[in-house]
Order: structure tokens, then C-alpha cells, then sequence
């Protein structure tokens, strides 16, 4: 049967950026009057001082994930100098990281009153909005980022994020709801428009997983995170859809494979991409591409984020074209800030139950509206 659509759909990650500030503090003997404390050679106070040096011990600390005992050190050196942007930057950042959006936000938004040319913060600031499924706010912020630091080094990426948030909210792909308007057991109702499914006769859906062998950045242990998560999504599905190995790609009919290369994705600021093929019966074919380098230094690929990533990319192929505005699904449209276990949402396993369910396969198969 003739191909007629394909859409094509990705995992949009946010952005996280350490004020990676090691700054020059010296001290200098000075007679019997014990030290004096400098900074890029001038004097200043001993709390400020020592405030700087906690703010530099930091840097190493939430470089490797140690975001407590970060918070720990940046509270104190906020105590010592409550002025310096880069201390509520970095500790806005360790915050978000364990969850604790509220707090995260007063500290970046303090960084950004004391001082707004810091670019990190205001990086940060839309990473954490979008992770928290405030489009708007992400995107108010990163165009405010664009406009003042036109040459940043993450300008391009960053371009790149907004350009896809603002696809997304164009085709529907981000539905233009209220938390109020949402239902809460499942999502079919957001991504109308952007539903399909295999049909009955492709099923068990016949998988190959190309061996990542010579990716930079891939582990063995990757393949088996994807396998576990085409269970997972099955098994969720109660067994209406489910999957078979194959052993070779020309025997499949979706080829799951890996890239170090975000470059080679439509928009370079996904983790992950999938593209459907579509007819008149539903879905004919698939491909799942996951990243397996960290997009964002601040964000390391963690084996929790590799799954989120399986995860999201699997639902696309199995017919969710859209995303949604719950931070809780496993279809949300953002990668998160926190680095945990995530499986699927009650809304995911209720919304492939329904979508596989015999009594929406005439309500779906006719709608091939795909983005
Ligand atoms: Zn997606």
C-alpha cells in the first residue's frame, strides 16, 4: 500500500547552564596586619572573599551531580555575600535540579535583578519554565536571552529550542490548553489531530535495534534500556500492541538506531527523533533515533534520561504525534531538569490502552492529520 504521510517528531531538550565562573581570588601577605583579599587584583572584603571561594568549590560539586552539598556551600556563601548574581545563579541551579522549582525560580529571578548580562541565568530561567511546561515563559525568556546576547555561544542552540517551541505551539503539537481544560485519565483529547496507531494486521510490530557499536558515547547497556521500554509501553497496553525482534533491519518495520550527532536531527535541539509512515489503514513503518551524548553539559546522559528519551520516542511511534503540557507524562514535550527514575504516567498507560482499545480503531484510523 502507498506511503501517503510521515511525520516527524522529536524531544525538545531544556537548557541548564552553570555559571561556570572560577573567579581569580588571591590572597596577599600585608606586614603584621595578617592578608589582604583580592579579586582580579583589587582588594575586597574577607566575606566577600570567602563568599567567592565557596561559589568556585561549588562548580566541581554540581559538575558532578553533588547538588546538595552544593546548596549547602552556596547557602552559606549567599549568607557571607547576598549580592553576588552568581551565587543565586548556580544555587537556582542545584535547586532545580533536586526538584524544588519554586525556590529555584526566587533564586534566578534574584540573580537576574543583581545582574541581568549574566546569560547563564537567564538560560537556566527558560530551561526551568520549559521543564515545568511554562511554553509561554520559556519562550518569553529565551527571546529575551536572544536579544541581548546575540553571540552567546549557545545562540544558535538556543535558536534552535525556540524555533521548535514555537513549531510545536503552530501545529498543535503543544496543545493551546489550561491545566483546567485537561482530562485528567487520559490525553487522546490534547493530541486530536495527532493520532494514529498500527492496525491490527502489523502487529506484533516486527523491532530491529541497530547495534550502537562505534556511536561515541553509546553503552552496551543502552539496547537493554530500549528493549525494557518497549515492554514497558506493551505491558501497559495490556499485550493489544506489542513487539517482535527481528534480527535484521529489511525484516522490520520499526528500526530503532543511535546518533552522537544532534546535528543529523531536523531540530539539533532534540535527544531524539522519530518519524512515522502512514496510510489509510494507519501506521506502515517506523524509525526511532536516540541521542547518546548529553545535549547540555549541566545535564549529563544519565541512564534515567536514556529511558526518558526510549520512552517518549517509542509513544511517537506507536502513534501519539504530539506531545503534552504535563510534566508528569512520559509524552510531555520537554526533557526534565531532575535526574530520576521516571516510567510511564497514569495518563500514559490509560491513553495507549484507549488508543489500542478495539472501540477507537474507526474514530483514529481515519484521521491522518499528522504534524
Ligand atoms: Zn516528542
Amino acid at each position: 500500500m502507498r506511503q501517503t504521510t510521515s511525520a516527524l517528531i522529536g524531544l525538545l531538550v531544556s537548557s541548564l547552564v552553570l555559571s561556570s565562573l572560577a573567579l581569580p581570588v588571591t590572597t596577599q601577605a600585608q606586614g603584621p596586619r595578617g592578608h589582604q583579599y583580592l579579586l582580579n587584583g583589587q582588594p575586597i572584603s574577607q566575606e566577600r572573599y570567602q563568599a567567592l571561594q565557596m561559589l568556585n568549590q561549588s562548580i566541581p560539586l554540581l559538575q558532578a551531580n553533588q547538588n546538595q552539598e552544593a546548596i549547602d556551600l552556596l547557602l552559606q556563601a549567599e549568607q557571607l555575600a547576598p549580592q553576588i548574581a552568581e551565587i543565586h545563579n548556580n544555587l537556582g541551579l542545584a535547586m532545580a535540579k533536586l526538584g524544588k522549582n519554586t525556590e529555584a525560580l526566587q533564586e534566578l529571578e534574584t540573580a537576574k535583578q543583581l545582574k541581568p548580562e549574566l546569560a547563564a541565568t537567564w538560560l537556566t530561567l527558560g530551561g526551568l519554565y520549559q521543564s515545568q511546561g511554562q511554553v509561554n515563559e520559556a519562550v518569553s525568556t529565551y527571546s529575551e536571552f536572544l536579544t541581548r546576547f546575540p553571540g552567546h555561544k549557545d545562540a544558535g542552540k538556543i535558536n534552535s529550542l525556540l524555533a521548535g517551541l514555537k513549531k510545536e505551539l503552530a501545529n498543535g503539537t503543544i496543545p493551546r490548553l489550561n491545566k483546567q481544560e485537561v482530562n485528567k485519565e487520559n490525553y487522546l483529547g490534547e493530541l486530536v489531530g495527532h493520532l494514529t496507531r498500527w492496525p491490527q494486521a502489523k502487529l506484533p510490530i516486527k523491532v530491529f535495534i541497530t547495534p550502537g557499536t562505534g556511536t561515541p558515547g553509546f553503552v552496551p547497556q543502552y539496547t537493554q534500556v530500549l528493549e525494557e521500554s518497549l515492554a514497558m509501553w506493551q505491558q501497559a497496553a495490556k499485550n493489544k500492541v506489542s513487539f517482535k525482534r527481528v534480527d535484521k533491519a529489511a525484516d522490520a518495520d520499526l528500526v530503532c538506531s543511535w546518533t552522537a550527532d544532534a546535528g543529523s536531527f531536523t531540530n539539533r535541539a532534540e535527544a531524539g527523533e522519530t518519524t512515522v509512515f502512514t496510510n489509510s489503514l494507519g501506521i506502515v513503518k517506523g524509525t526511532i533515533k536516540v541521542l547518546t551524548v548529553a545535549q547540555v553539559a549541566e545535564l549529563p546522559l544519565t541512564i534515567n534520561r536514556l529511558r526518558q528519551i526510549c520512552l517518549h520516542e517509542i509513544g511517537h511511534a506507536l502513534g501519539f504525534g504530539g506531545h503534552t503540557r504535563d510534566p508528569q507524562d512520559m509524552m510531555f514535550f520537554s526533557t526534565r531538569v531532575t535526574d530520576m527514575d521516571r516510567g510511564l504516567s497514569p495518563r500514559d498507560v490509560t491513553s495507549i490502552k484507549l488508543l489500542y482499545s478495539t472501540d477507537r480503531v474507526s474514530a483514529i484510523s481515519t484521521d491522518t492529520k499528522l504534524p
